[in-house]
């Protein structure tokens, strides 16, 4: 799907910022996906399509996606200062962070259905509890297609509990933040170009709602919905259009991936298996990107693989007092059990090594051949 509208690249005289987003980030595989364009856009210019944003015609010119796009401009020092008021010191790969820990879900539900020991949901569960947000943004399954992760803006515990576990498939999760009303006050769930996607809007001003915490999830990367087709079809021999429920991390740590049919039938194959399919579909904007741990989140959660002792605890890495005040509620209110814990064990994770030492190199060929690439590194 392209952006630019009757095959031209110009509307009138002067070029549109649209078509700049075009040029720079859709058609150089630079776009992540985020959403972020069609979420700030005032005047509904933009839309999704098949993993891209589709150009609806008329653009005022305003700049505001192409000045809040993560695709291509990364200014991390900038966004660091914007986000934390100083750039990173010692913390270096994992960027700013004030504390670490370990944890999981008191409510034993929670934590199985959860992906890794279930915190992110509980998190939210208890803001929406305490009335510190009014809405949380998540990702749960389209009603018509439902092996199509889509965005969700929730506003009850059924809901979070609901959108529970990873999708491992591209969702352009802040094109959800236009359904967000003038009074909510909202946490947002998203990967890290999603969070940085936020961030940027919100340094250049662009920004309509209130968010009171990002939440990051760790990602190596995100795959085509075409990585879940495969898996479906040509290794399962199922029909995409048969199943009625998907999970990417179905069951104990890591889980399995796992779908139901219409026929009433179950089907599933261990996670670490579902993974060696999925990576076959990695996007182009995710082989050169640098940012493992969502670097500008007010927390970061992800799984926990040093430990087999600790199977079914998630990661967090907490950035920010708006991040330490959301735990602390959490806490309080008795739905997730943390206890701190040394960079070495957050660290020693595949997703880590493949993102800061596999992407780099990915990075740097990108760069030799002048290929298109984020300017973060
Ligand atoms: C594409 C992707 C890649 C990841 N890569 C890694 C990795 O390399 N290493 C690692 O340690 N962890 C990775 N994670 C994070 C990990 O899968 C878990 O999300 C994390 O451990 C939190 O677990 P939890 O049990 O606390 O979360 P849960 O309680 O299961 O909550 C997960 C939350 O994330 C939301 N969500 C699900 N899918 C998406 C999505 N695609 N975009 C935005 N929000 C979503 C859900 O709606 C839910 O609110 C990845 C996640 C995704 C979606
Ligand atoms: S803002 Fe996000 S979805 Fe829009 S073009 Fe940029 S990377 Fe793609
Ligand atoms: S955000 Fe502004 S520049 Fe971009 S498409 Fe919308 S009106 Fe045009
Ligand atoms: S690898 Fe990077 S670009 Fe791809 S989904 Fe993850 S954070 Fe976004």
């Amino acid at each position: 799907m392209s952006l630019s509208r009757g095959g031209g690249h110009t509307e009138g005289r002067t070029q549109l910022p649209v078509i700049r987003l075009q040029s720079e980030v859709v058609g150089s595989g630079l776009c992540a996906a985020c959403g972020t364009c069609v979420a700030v856009c005032p005047d509904g210019c933009l839309e999704f399509g098949v993993e891209t944003p589709v150009y609806r015609g008329g653009c005022t010119g305003c700049s505001a996606c192409v000045e809040s796009c993560p695709g291509k401009y990364l200014p991390m020092p900038d966004l660091e200062h914007h986000t934390f008021g100083r750039h990173r010191g010692d913390e270096q790969d994992l960027g700013v962070y004030h504390s670490a820990y370990v944890g999981y879900a008191v409510e034993s539900g929670v934590r199985e259905t959860g992906t890794s020991g279930g915190v992110v949901t509980a998190l939210l569960g208890a803001l929406l509890a305490e009335g510190y947000v009014t809405a949380v943004l998540a990702t749960t399954f389209d009603t018509n297609l439902p092996y199509r992760p889509v965005p969700v803006l929730l506003r009850d515990w059924h809901s979070v509990q609901a959108a529970a576990q990873s999708k491992y498939a591209l969702t352009p999760q802040l094109t959800a933040l236009r359904d967000a009303r003038p009074s909510d006050r909202l946490a947002v769930v998203g990967l890290p170009c999603q969070v940085a996607g936020l961030r940027k809007a919100s340094l250049a001003g662009h920004l309509r709602q209130e968010i009171v915490l990002s939440v990051g999830l760790f990602c190596l990367s995100s795959f085509h919905l075409d990585a879940t087709r495969f898996i479906v079809e040509q290794v399962m021999g199922l029909f995409l259009d048969d199943v009625t429920r998907l999970e990417y991390r179905h069951g104990p740590f890591p889980g399995s991936f796992s779908v139901s049919t219409r026929a009433g039938e179950r089907h599933s194959m261990p996670y670490s298996e579902a993974k060696q399919y999925l990576r076959m579909f990695r996007p182009y904007r995710c082989i050169v990107c640098f940012d493992w741990s969502a670097e500008l989140a007010d927390i970061s959660a992800g799984d926990l693989w040093s430990d087999p002792s600790r199977h079914g605890y998630t990661s967090l890495l907490v950035r920010t007092p708006g991040g330490a005040k959301a735990l602390e509620i959490a806490e309080r209110l008795e739905a997730v059990r943390v206890e701190p814990v040394g960079r070495a064990l957050i660290v020693q994770n595949p997703g880590f090594y493949y993102k800061k030492h596999g992407n780099a190199v990915f990075i740097r060929d990108a760069r030799r051949y002048g290929l298109p690439c984020p300017t973060y590194p």
